[in-house]
């Protein structure tokens, strides 16, 4: 890869390779843009097969994650850290503690959370390095398992779709068809089920699948019936790029909001989705809960300040219809605009000089 031309192209802002050899780290902490404020990304450990696919995932985690949160209306910015492992065998203490001490050096521009192949515990050893950490269990004044909030977000994008396509945000009557029953999926059907809405309901583990059904009289389907069946809104909360050429034609729904990351294989099914008239929820934008609710941590964490914000998702969701008739796109292309307009607004504001006229100067080094 041509590093710089990459860099530039994105407009990324820094990359760091760390590297120590009494533990074995190989780690890359990506900067995409601090415009809104840190960046804020998980820490991703997988035994990548070479140091070019850690850094291509590293670069295009990072970038995802400025649009993130700049469309969620929070003032961060987007960055994202992998460790070269196998998360099974190649963890420790030392491993955690030395990539802690990297993120120090970078002075709160960068700061981590859990991801894929990392875990509260891991976070806990980075904590002992930098302050510069989130994703707390409760016991240690954290906010906890993000799942919830997750679920809570994608329901608020649902109401706001609803409201467009059905003429009201009320979920009662309607019909979600919800893929997967994990930890997202399953507060997911809890939040509709109390809602009102009627349950189809399918996961790959039966026993996840018999408790939707005892608890929330949901109708079962198998998984390869999921994406064809009729219902007012399918929410994909198991896999990514479950729209595609070819379960396009066969969906019978008029809302697509599920929380899986990166549900359209390609952009261009956005817009065959939008062709068919079938409303789209982009996925980083209503799968933001869990971000937020871990952000909150930064301001000293309190749940019903962070549920309050997750709700707001509703309204981003709006903005973002809002933008796809304003400008005649679909919805994935307005929900960068959404991201875009509020980097680009923040950035143009006048840098205001407070102290010496020429700006900051250098600290002079004290001469021992
Ligand atoms: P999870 O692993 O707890 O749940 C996924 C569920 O999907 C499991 O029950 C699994 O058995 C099921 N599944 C797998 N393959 C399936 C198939 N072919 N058909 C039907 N079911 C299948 O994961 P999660 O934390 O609930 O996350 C779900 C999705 O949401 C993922 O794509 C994740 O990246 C995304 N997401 C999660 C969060 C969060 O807070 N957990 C935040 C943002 C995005």
């Amino acid at each position: 890869m041509e590093i710089f031309a990459e860099l530039s192209e994105h407009r990324y802002e820094q990359v760091v390779f760390c590297h120590d050899r009494q533990t074995g780290l190989r780690a890359i902490i990506a900067i995409h843009d601090t415009t809104l404020g840190p960046a804020l990304g998980g820490c991703r450990m997988y035994p990548y097969a070479s140091e070019d696919e850690a850094l291509v995932d590293v670069l295009r985690l990072a970038r995802g994650m400025t649009y993130k949160a700049a469309a969620s209306g929070l003032n961060l910015g987007g960055g994202k850290s992998v460790i070269i492992g196998d998360p099974h065998t190649d963890k420790s203490e030392a491993l955690f503690r030395s990539f802690g001490r990297y993120i120090e050096t970078l002075g709160g521009r960068y700061i981590v959370a859990e991801d894929v192949g990392t875990s509260t515990e891991d976070m806990a050893h980075i904590r002992v390095e930098t302050s510069h950490v989130v994703g707390a269990d409760v016991t240690h004044g954290g906010s906890g398992d993000p799942s919830p909030f997750t679920a809570l977000g994608v329901l608020q994008g649902m109401r706001a779709c609803a409201e467009e396509v059905f003429g009201s945000s009320s979920l009662e009557g309607l019909t979600v068809a919800v893929q997967g029953l994990g930890h997202v999926g399953y507060n997911l059907c809890r939040l509709l089920h109390e809602e009102g809405a009627n349950l189809i309901v399918t996961d790959v583990e039966e026993a996840a699948v018999e408790r939707a059904i005892s608890e929330f009289s949901a109708k079962p389907v198998e998984p390869d019936e999921i994406l064809s069946v009729p219902c007012d809104i399918l929410a994909p909360c198991a896999l990514g790029a479950v729209i595609n050429d070819e379960t396009l034609p066969h969906l019978r729904c008029r809302i697509v909001a599920g929380s899986a990351n990166n549900v359209l294989l390609e952009p261009r099914h956005g817009e065959e989705l939008a062709g068919r008239g079938i409303l789209y929820a982009p996925d980083y934008v209503i799968n933001a809960g869990g971000l937020i609710n871990v952000a909150d941590e930064l301001e000293g964490y309190n749940r019903a300040r962070a549920t309050q914000r997750v709700k707001r998702i509703y309204d981003s969701m709006k903005s973002i219809i809002a933008i796809s008739r304003r400008d005649g796109v679909p919805t994935h292309v307005a929900a960068d605009t959404l991201a875009l307009e509020r980097i680009q607004a923040i950035s143009s504001i006048e840098r205001l000089h407070t102290g010496h006229p020429y700006g900051e100067r250098p600290r002079q080094r004290e001469v021992l």
